[in-house]
């Protein structure tokens, strides 16, 4: 990276800066009380106790109870432990696990290895939107089904599922249902009761905490084996040494999310409309993908796609002019495969290629917003003067 040049980031759903705040919460875990808490003298019994009130203010937000929150190293291990876990406690041919075609990697490569161990493996279809059809749904979820996994919002396209009425059918029919919420929390209020959820995972490093921090709530009475065995932390559920600056981090992020939650939303959205507006009505031939402009969505996404150029060839044009976007999720761009979200919303391989994920947060200024869009403009419009894809030559 060059070290003169001002980075302008715009790929806050692939990570997020460290809060100063939150910093700050978790510098004296570090070397001044740097203490186990698992360790009875008094410096382990003060980690202890940093520990839990960060799982109360964690559960606080979730509406949940402190010991239905389980501390992780990531949303990675927290998906593949609501899974795997679930999935051990199976008994008959109560095999099903219902998905839907658009979840994280890390969920559908966990789903992919429970196929190879004998569950049945039904992806639940998404409108052209990303939206779960909810009727299909339930036609889906029977007396053979284990676990319902449905993520609350979705990485690349900003979709807001419909968690609540998902949630209603699995209790009626009394299945497990868990919901990757990473990106939702924080930007949004989230109740497990009101959605009915028995798991939840959420991670702190894209909410303005620290990497290598998580949670899985755990409805209390949930069948669920461990993942980690070994020294019986986390009663017994999740055995390692906790990561006490992290999860301090992570309580300090919450609270300032929880806080400024409103006002985040608000602006944010604002400038979601403004980067939409802006590229549909300035570059011709661009198309939003996900939700409609005034339909729900994060309030930090836009996905868009533009004909006759390769995402990637975008990416490194903005790059070199010190704007950071995303192709599609950050851990699957590196493959240059077109997105299996885009092509599970009915957009062929060829079409997804020409996308970008423009993802804002907390620290996005509209400065930043109109240096980001002048250039993305030039970017287009000098790209597609060189594309062989473009035989109209717009
Ligand atoms: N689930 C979703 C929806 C995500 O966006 C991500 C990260 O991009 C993950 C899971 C994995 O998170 P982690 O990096 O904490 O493993």
């Amino acid at each position: 990276m060059k070290k003169e040049q001002k980075r302008y980031y715009f790929d806050y759903a692939a990570t997020t800066p460290v809060d100063k705040r939150v910093l700050k919460a978790m510098k004296p875990y570090f070397s001044d009380n740097f203490a186990n808490p698992s360790s009875i003298h008094t410096p382990g019994m003060d980690a202890s106790e940093a520990v839990e009130s960060s799982r109360k203010i964690i559960a606080n937000y979730l509406g949940a109870t402190p010991s239905e929150i389980f501390f992780t190293s990531s949303a990675t291990e927290s998906n593949n432990w609501a899974l795997k876990g679930i999935a051990a406690t199976a008994k008959g041919d109560k095999k099903k696990i219902i998905i839907s075609p658009i979840e994280h990697h890390c969920v559908l490569n966990t789903a992919k290895y429970l196929k190879k161990m004998g569950f049945e493996i039904v992806e639940t279809p998404v409108d052209k939107e990303g939206i779960v059809d909810v009727e299909k749904l339930k036609e889906l979820v029977d007396d053979k089904t284990l676990l319902v996994s449905i993520m609350h919002s979705n990485n690349e396209m900003g979709t807001i599922e419909p968690i609540k009425e998902i949630g209603k059918i699995c209790d009626d029919k009394n299945v497990t249902f868990h919901t990757d919420a990473v990106q939702s929390y924080g930007k949004m209020p989230l109740n497990v009761n009101e959605m009915n959820v028995d798991l939840l995972t959420a991670s702190s490093h894209k909410i303005y905490g620290p990497k290598g921090t998580a949670i899985l709530y755990i409805r209390g009475g949930t069948q669920i084996e461990a993942l980690l065995h070994g020294g019986g932390q986390e009663s017994d559920k999740r055995s390692s040494t906790l990561n006490v600056p992290g999860i301090v981090g992570f309580r300090k992020a919450t609270e300032i999310c929880v806080k400024e939650m409103k006002k985040e939303w608000k602006k944010q959205s604002k400038l979601r409309d403004k980067i939409t507006k802006y590229i549909k009505e300035k570059i011709p031939n661009s198309h939003l993908n996900g939700p409609a402009l005034g339909k729900p969505r994060l309030c930090n996404n836009v996905n868009v796609r533009f004909d006759f150029i390769e995402g990637e060839s975008l990416l490194m044009d903005l790059d070199s002019h010190g704007i950071a976007v995303s192709t599609s999720s950050a851990c699957s761009s590196p493959k240059l495969e077109a997105s299996h979200v885009l092509t599970a919303l009915g957009i062929s391989k060829g079409d997804a290629h020409g996308t970008i994920r423009i993802t804002i947060g907390r620290f996005t200024s509209e400065k930043d917003v109109k240096y980001f869009l002048t250039t993305l403009e030039k970017s287009v419009t000098k790209l597609r003067v060189m594309s062989p894809l473009n035989t109209r030559n717009c």
